[in-house]
């Protein structure tokens, strides 16, 4: 018996969406189920790569992206103790042929949510799933307003419901998945009028190198606002007097870094973020596919995170429009190399932040970013790893020839 949906996304992420849309453009019947009722809470900044925005642009008029979610990204500036230098300078990103965008995945997620050609259903939450057979059917979620439960059957359960995956556990899928070392404190700001508009800045806490706060990062959003993460030792938050010791010194270095902070308490007035990571052992079971930060949670180290989780949803659109038969095993012999290179720097930042605070001032981190800021085609080569690493080998051709024909149907 044919089920009543094609597809049940479990989660409004930014790759669900984009899968849903693209699938249900394919003339699929969709239906995507999201726990949050309104926009999400978030406070950090997502940094997309072109492949991703070429597709994004393709659902959602790039105007629209501008005005409302996303802003160019010129560069990156650090400061050095004197004044702002070029870590990523607008000439280094040219020359790498990359142009990233700094965008507010809140408003990512509500563009795409407005998408016509599925159907959402927010304030839902999924419970459990259903089997029959040892297949995934369905599942059983509760509508939070209505204060109901419901069964909702479809041939293909997606699991895009983030890090702690219900579908993940539910398929019987392990991922062995360890915690990155570094808290992440997000926050959003209104931008500061003496920053530069469309460039990120980076504050390395150079003055106290063991203090635990590694740095403050800030990249820009619409508005405009800001949206920043502070790397942060995870024992810092133990010692709240230390904590403030710390910040008060860390933002007292710079001017416009203390009169964005001086009204915030460190850390309890912004959003702390522990990430797990790793890769989940199979992308699926007989009935669901898993995608995004449910296969493959990853840290925000070279920005792979939703531009991986956009990927995988492009993929299972591709085959399943192509009318594949084991789309399972094809999206993952697809995706799996592609996210494994982008876990790569999650990997290495997890090494990295992993070391003692003795072996790791903010200072080495500062050295070691000057010294690849003389060296342009180190940069460059990294910038363009980091634009590519979560595309499937044999679509680089592809988007670099800007088409395609999928998303002109
Ligand atoms: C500080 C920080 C900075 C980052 N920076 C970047 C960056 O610069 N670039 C980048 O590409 N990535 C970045 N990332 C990673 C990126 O945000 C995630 O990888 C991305 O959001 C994953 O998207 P997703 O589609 O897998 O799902 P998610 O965005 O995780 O969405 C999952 C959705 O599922 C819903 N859900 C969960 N459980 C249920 C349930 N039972 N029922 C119904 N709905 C459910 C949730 O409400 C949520 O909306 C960053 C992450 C952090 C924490």
């Amino acid at each position: 018996m044919a089920l009543p949906t094609d597809f049940l996304i479990v989660g409004g992420g930014i790759g669900g969406l984009v899968l849903a849309e693209l699938v249900g453009r394919g003339g699929k019947r969709v239906v995507v189920l999201e726990r949050s009722a309104g926009p999400p809470p978030w406070n950090r900044p997502e940094v997309l790569w072109p492949a991703t925005i070429e597709l994004l642009s393709s659902l959602v008029p790039e105007s629209n992206w501008k005005e409302q979610a996303a802003v160019p990204l010129a560069g990156v500036k650090l400061w050095t103790g004197k004044h702002f230098a070029w870590a990523f300078s607008p000439e280094l990103l040219e020359r790498a042929g990359v142009h990233p965008w700094s965008t507010d995945p809140n408003q990512s997620r509500e563009l795409l949510m407005r998408l016509g050609s599925f159907e959402l259903h927010r304030g839902v939450e999924v419970k459990s799933v259903l089997k029959e057979g040892g297949r995934i059917v369905g599942v059983q979620a509760h509508d939070i307003s209505a204060g109901q439960d419901r069964d909702w059957l479809a041939e293909i359960t997606v699991g895009d419901d983030g890090a702690n995956s219900l579908v993940r556990a539910a398929s019987g899928i392990e991922l062995a998945a360890r915690v990155f070392p570094r808290d992440l404190v997000c926050f959003q700001c209104d931008w500061p009028a003496s920053l530069q508009r469309n460039a990120g800045h980076l504050w390395p806490n150079l003055a106290r190198p063991q203090s635990g706060i590694l740095a403050v990062g800030l990249l820009p959003a619409p508005g405009p606002r800001g949206m920043g993460v502070i790397p942060t030792s995870p024992t810092l938050s133990h010692d709240q007097p230390r904590a403030d010791r710390e910040w008060q010194a860390l933002i007292q270095t710079e001017p416009t870094l203390d009169a964005l902070m001086s009204v915030r308490k460190f850390p309890d007035d912004f959003q702390r973020v522990r990430r797990p990571w790793g890769h989940a052992s199979r992308y699926g079971a007989p009935g669901a596919l898993l995608m995004g930060d449910a296969a493959h949670p990853v840290s925000p180290a070279g920005g792979q995170g939703a531009n991986m989780s956009i990927a995988d949803g492009r993929a299972i659109a591709e085959l399943a429009l192509a009318g594949e038969r084991d789309l399972l095993a094809a999206y993952e012999r697809n995706r799996r190399p592609a996210n494994r290179r982008s876990l790569r720097f999650t990997r290495g930042a997890a090494f990295v932040f992993g070391l003692p605070e003795w072996l790791l001032p903010p200072s080495l981190l500062f050295w070691l970013v000057r010294q690849f800021g003389t060296r342009p085609w180190l940069l460059s080569r990294f910038i363009r790893a980091a634009s590519t690493a979560f595309v499937a080998r044999g679509s680089v051709a592809k988007y670099d020839r800007r088409k395609s024909s999928l998303t002109q149907a």
